[in-house]
């Protein structure tokens, strides 16, 4: 199967703004931001999507959920954040490489478009 534009992100094969990475994940600045704050939360194992994890991948997604708080933490927006993952096309995902949306700094919801 092709690499995901975040697989070629990953392994710096195409720039993007990372603020964070460790071993087990990525965090960058989303390209079309949907708020003043918009990250995603990158796993570096390649699941398509949220559905497709199994319980192999339970550190993988417990971590990724510190470092949102994390990430929150980091722009000073822990007390109002909207997390999204978009699971499958008809839900609105067009990356299939699971990701969290880190939405902040609207005083209202922030959703992805
Ligand atoms: P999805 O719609 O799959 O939940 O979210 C994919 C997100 O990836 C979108 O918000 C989109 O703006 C972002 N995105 C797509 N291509 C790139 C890219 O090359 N760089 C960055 N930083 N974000 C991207």
């Amino acid at each position: 199967m092709d690499k995901t534009i975040f697989q070629k992100i990953i392994e710096k094969e195409i720039p993007s703004d990372i603020i964070f990475e460790d071993e087990l994940c990525i965090v960058i600045k989303d390209i079309n931001p949907q708020a003043p704050i918009h990250l995603l939360i990158i796993p570096k194992k390649p699941i398509p999507k949220l559905a497709d994890a199994s319980k192999d991948d339970l550190e993988i997604l417990g971590h990724l959920m510190l470092i949102v708080g994390n990430m929150s933490r980091q722009f000073n927006v822990e007390d109002a954040f909207n997390v999204v993952i978009n699971n499958g096309e008809k839900a609105g995902q067009t990356v299939f490489h699971l990701h969290i949306h880190l939405l902040a700094g609207n005083d209202k919801l922030n959703l992805p478009k």
